[in-house]
């Protein structure tokens, strides 16, 4: 797609000389997320500073009869940010100030492209923090936490991001300005804001944020528990929590990541083990020796070799690292890789690792597994060489099965990555057609003309831009 003539014209005059952009340099940015596709660019990019650029902006949209689709970092893993029919980009990042942190009130007003990262290290000058925290925090923004609902590691205990936004502006596909909850929302009439979050760009662009923050906890310990199999650590999963433990995270890490991740860091990490918990408790002081006792003594009856515990921050942050930076570690091991998100009763882990590793050798794949194991949230990462048409077809191949299967096992094809382009064509699949309506006609009414991130979220609705490619092939979105 190209503007129609005089778009962009208007568009420089609206933004100024570094604001817009046409050519096919700064354009080809913009053709790709952290999905594993390469994608058409879009016409041109438009890079707002203020809210009422981003309304001039949508308005001539509208005049132009132009699609356009928002973007944060770009971080999103299902194609989410990226402009299926080469319309209008819109990155948010430039507005990234943070507006006002109240402490008293315990909450932060923030514009969309404030990075996760900054407004938790901001909190915390007031012994405060931000609790949803997505592995991608160091760059992922938080008008992109808010359209994907997203999640993190510590999300077992704190939740994802919908309990945490009081309030929203956003831009609507018609350029008006909806306000909506804030720091003392009265709570009447219909919840838009719960509406919205989680609408992954479809029925508006987010520009400011309202945002609940916590107190940080006195004391909180980090543990890391070695188990043989796979299977026994899954099952202390499963334990932990039908004892009533609910640890601010417990993450499960399969012995190939925890490989990439010791080829990489080199922390001494065991690299023969099955897999291992990544397992944090917090509270007040008095309480972190008897739960970790209990934690301890759970695990080992579930066959853990051995449990260690970080006896400072440093260790800490390099148990964390293991974790968050994993995926970034596996590009030692292999040239591409696709991570997948399904999620499953926390009782079928067992059978799902099973099934993946099973898939994946059918397929002739290496695959390598994380787990938000509290949640059932699962992420295999599926690798291959982009370069081999073969070993593309395979991952995705096994991919697919591997989201089946999640689905039958009485899960869902994602839980925190979001369906953006990737996923729309599994929604019928847990959904009926009653409840497949009822989201086109909610998404009919927010977007009546469909131009804002035209083609996401619900299955069927195509547009240039499903000439997806895993570099020089054709694949099905
Ligand atoms: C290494 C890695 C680890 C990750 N770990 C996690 C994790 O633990 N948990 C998790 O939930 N996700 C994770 N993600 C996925 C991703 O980081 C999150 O979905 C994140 O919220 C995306 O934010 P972003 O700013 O990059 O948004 P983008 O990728 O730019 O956009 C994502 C979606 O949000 C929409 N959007 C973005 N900004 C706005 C806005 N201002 N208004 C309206 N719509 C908007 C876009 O149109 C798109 O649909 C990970 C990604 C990577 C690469």
């Amino acid at each position: 797609m190209t503007l129609p003539p005089g778009l962009g014209r208007e568009l420089s005059a609206i933004l100024g000389k570094d604001g817009f952009f046409d050519d096919p340099i700064h354009r080809r940015v913009y053709d790709s997320d952290a999905y594993p596709h390469e994608h058409l660019a879009p016409a041109a990019v438009a890079l707002p500073r203020t809210v009422e650029q981003v309304q001039e902006v949508v308005r001539a949209c509208r005049r132009h009869d132009v699609s356009f689709t928002p973007r944060g970092a770009g971080t999103g893993l299902s194609g989410g940010a990226l402009p299926l029919d080469g319309g209008l980009q819109i990155g948010l990042a430039r507005m990234h100030r943070i507006l006002d942190i109240d402490p008293f009130e315990r909450v932060a007003r923030v514009e969309a492209g404030v990075v996760n990262l900054d407004l938790k290290k901001a909190a915390a000058r007031h012994g405060l923090t931000f609790a949803p925290d997505p592995s991608s925090e160091s760059a992922c923004t938080l008008g992109g936490n808010f359209a994907g609902n997203s999640g993190g590691p510590h999300c077992l205990k704190y939740g994802v991001m919908l309990p945490h936004v009081l309030g929203a502006k956003i831009v609507t596909p018609e350029g008006e300005l909806l306000e909506l909850g804030g720091r003392w929302d009265p709570g009447e009439g219909l919840d838009l804001l719960a509406l919205l979050v989680g609408s992954e760009g479809t029925g508006g662009i987010v520009v400011e944020l309202t945002l609940r923050l916590v107190p940080l906890e006195p004391a909180r310990s980090t543990f890391l528990a070695v188990f043989e199999t796979i299977d026994d650590a899954a099952s202390a999963v499963s334990r932990l929590v039908a004892r009533g433990i609910v640890p601010a995270a417990l993450e499960l890490v399969d012995r190939v990541m925890m490989q990439a991740v010791e080829e990489a860091y080199g922390f001494g990490f065991p690299v023969d083990a099955g897999a291992v918990l990544l397992i944090e408790i917090d509270g007040p002081e008095a309480a972190m020796p008897v739960e970790a006792q209990r934690i301890e003594e759970i695990c080992r009856k579930k066959g853990c070799r051995e449990f260690r515990t970080a006896r400072s921050d440093t260790e800490r942050a390099q148990l964390w690292k293991a974790r968050k930076h994993a995926f970034g570690a596996v590009g030692r091991l292999s040239p591409n890789y696709a991570t997948q998100d399904g999620v499953v009763p926390r009782a079928e882990i067992p059978r799902i690792c099973e099934f993946i590793y099973e898939t994946a050798r059918r397929h002739g794949v290496t695959v390598g597994v994380v787990l938000h194991a509290g949640d059932g949230n699962l992420h295999p990462a599926l690798f291959y060489d982009e370069r081999d048409e073969e070993s593309v077809e395979a991952a995705m191949k096994a991919s697919g099965e591997i989201i089946g299967a999640c689905i039958e096992l009485g899960g869902s094809p994602t839980g925190e990555h979001g369906v953006g382009l990737e996923k729309r064509e599994f929604l019928p699949l847990i959904y009926g057609p009653t409840e497949m309506a009822a989201q086109a006609d909610i998404r009919d009414a927010l977007d009546p003309t469909g131009r804002c991130n035209p083609g996401k979220v619900l299955p069927g609705e195509g547009g240039e831009g499903d000439r997806l490619r895993v570099v020089g092939r054709q694949v099905s979105a």
